[in-house]
């Protein structure tokens, strides 16, 4: 079983997934929780050329399709290193972040073509999670409560809202267009309220 989260910046991933773990675990499963961009030792270098751009590289911004293929590049890697060996032995996979980031950030964000990343998507990932939690807010609120705490010069801070906006957007609606496979959580809520509603929403996906 292989379950993703996404959500936009400040919407409380971190509070979720370790709620999320430990529902999985309760319920007798083994997890093995990842996340992306990241994941492998590589793709963590890579994470790390995106996210925090080198001072001495910083006159040369990061064009938009370079950034969708270093993510993708990190996500080839991730799935054959990690993600597909952990399904194959019954580990339950839990991914901070995945293919609808791509879409997010690197389609809705930075505007490329969506068919592209379809494309890439189908040749060098091929595996879908069968559950994705959308963690949905506010971009305001969501700004409020991420900024000064990334990883460096971070998409919090490079970006306006009218960016996360259309980040915002994209993940809406994806989930609307597969409501089998998304679950839109009402991150606006505190730390509990969205706990609470991962593992119902965690619990109802193990028994169906
Ligand atoms: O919020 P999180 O800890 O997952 O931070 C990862 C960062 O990577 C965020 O700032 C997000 O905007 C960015 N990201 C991205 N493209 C992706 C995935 C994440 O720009 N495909
Ligand atoms: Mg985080």
């Amino acid at each position: 079983h292989f379950i993703s989260l996404e959500g936009g910046e400040g919407a409380g991933k971190t509070t979720a997934l370790n709620a999320i773990r430990q529902a999985l675990e309760a319920h007798g499963h083994r997890v093995l929780l990842t996340r992306e961009p990241g994941g492998t030792p590589l793709a963590e270098r890579i994470r790390a050329l995106v996210l925090t751009p080198d001072p001495e590289i910083a006159a040369e911004p990061l064009s938009a399709e370079a950034e969708l293929l270093l993510v993708f590049a990190g996500r080839a890697q991730h799935v054959r290193q990690v993600v597909q060996p952990a399904l194959a032995q019954g580990t339950y996979v839990l991914s901070d972040r995945f293919t609808d980031s791509s879409y997010a950030y690197q389609g809705g964000g930075r505007g490329l073509d969506p068919t592209f990343i379809a494309e890439l998507e189908r040749r060098t990932v091929g595996l879908q999670p069968g559950l994705t939690l959308l963690l949905d807010v506010d971009v305001a609120v969501g700004r409020a409560r991420a900024s000064g705490r990334g990883e460096g010069p971070d998409r919090i801070e490079r970006e306006q809202d009218d960016f996360f906006q259309r980040v915002r957007n994209v993940f809406r609606q994806r989930a609307a267009g597969e409501p089998e496979r998304f679950r839109v959580i009402d991150a606006s809520q505190d730390q509990a309220g969205v706990a609470a509603q991962v593992v119902a929403a965690i619990d109802a996906y193990l028994t169906k």
